[in-house]
C-alpha cells in the first residue's frame, strides 16, 4: 500500500498551500481538500473511493470539483463515504444546487457520478485487501480519524482533532502502526483558541500521546501559516524523547 500526502496545510498561504488530502495506491482518498487538485485528469479519474474525516471546507473543497471534473470519464461512480450526519450536511448545504448541482443525481438518478455511503465507527470497510476504519474525534464539527491498513502494517489519519483520550487508548497497543498523522495547528500560546475550534496546540499533544509506543512516528499536519516554525519547535522541547516531524506535501510512504 502506498500513501502519498497531496495537501496538508491548516491554511493557504504558508509554508504548505494545499489543503488536505491524502492518496492511498490510485484509487483512494482521505479528505478531499485542495491538493487533490494536483492530480490530473487520468490520476483524477482512478479515484473510486473518497473518505471524509468532516465537513469542514479546507477538507471537502476538491470533492465538489472531482466528480465535475471525472463526468463522463467514468463508468461507475465515486463513492464518498463519511458518517450519516455529515453526509446530511453536505448534501443540505453544498450539493444542493445553490452552491453546487446534485452530482448524485447526474446524469441521472440511476447513474449518478457521485454516490454517498454512510459509514459507522469501529467497523472496517474492506476494499481490495485494505481496511479503512473509522474512529470518532473530538473537533469543532461531527469528525473521525481513520486507522487504515491490516494488522501486519497500518497507519492512523487523525484528521482536525483536539484531545481525544479515548482514541489513543484504542490505538497504543495496536501492533504494526507505525505511523501517525495528526493535527497540531496552534502553538501553545494560542491553547485557548486551539480549544475552542477543537485542534491541538504542542503541550495538549504531547500529553495525549504520552502511552504511545515510543517507535510509532508522529507526522504533524495542519499547521497554521506563518507558525509552523514555531509550533515544531514546541512540540520538539515538550516531546520527552518522542521525534515528531511535519509533513510535507509530495511526502510518500509505503505499507
Ligand atoms: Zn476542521
Ligand atoms: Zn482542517
Amino acid at each position: 500500500m502506498k500513501l502519498r500526502i497531496l495537501g496538508c496545510a491548516g491554511g493557504i498561504g504558508g509554508r504548505e498551500r494545499l489543503t488536505t488530502s491524502l492518496r492511498i495506491d490510485d484509487d483512494i482518498l482521505l479528505d478531499a481538500g485542495t491538493g487533490l487538485a494536483s492530480l490530473d485528469i487520468d490520476q483524477l479519474v482512478k479515484i473510486d473511493h473518497v473518505f471524509l474525516t468532516h465537513t469542514h471546507l479546507d477538507h471537502v473543497a476538491g470533492l465538489a470539483l472531482l466528480v465535475d471534473a471525472v463526468m463522463g470519464k467514468r463508468a461507475t461512480p465515486v463513492t464518498v463515504h463519511s458518517t450519516v450526519n455529515n453526509i446530511a450536511t453536505l448534501k443540505r448545504h453544498v450539493f444542493n444546487w445553490a452552491v453546487w448541482p446534485d452530482f448524485a443525481t447526474i446524469p441521472d438518478a440511476e447513474n449518478p457520478i457521485l454516490q454517498w455511503e454512510s459509514l459507522e465507527h469501529g467497523v472496517p470497510v474492506e476494499l481490495g485487501g485494505r481496511l479503512i476504519t473509522a474512529h470518532p474525534v473530538h473537533h469543532a464539527v461531527e469528525a473521525v480519524g481513520y486507522l487504515v491498513g491490516d494488522p501486519q502494517a497500518r497507519f492512523l489519519f487523525t484528521g482536525d482533532m483536539a484531545t481525544t483520550p479515548e482514541l489513543w487508548r484504542a490505538m497504543k497497543n495496536l501492533p504494526s502502526l507505525t505511523k501517525v498523522i495528526v493535527d497540531c495547528s496552534f502553538p501553545n500560546a494560542e491553547a485557548a483558541l486551539a480549544e475552542v475550534s477543537g485542534h491541538y496546540c504542542p503541550q495538549a499533544l504531547v500529553e495525549d500521546v504520552r502511552d504511545m509506543p515510543e517507535s510509532t512516528e508522529f507526522l504533524i499536519y495542519h499547521l497554521k501559516p506563518g507558525q509552523e516554525d514555531m509550533i515544531m519547535q514546541e512540540l520538539t522541547s515538550n516531546a520527552g524523547g518522542r521525534t515528531f516531524r511535519a509533513l510535507k506535501c509530495g511526502d510518500q510512504f509505503d505499507f
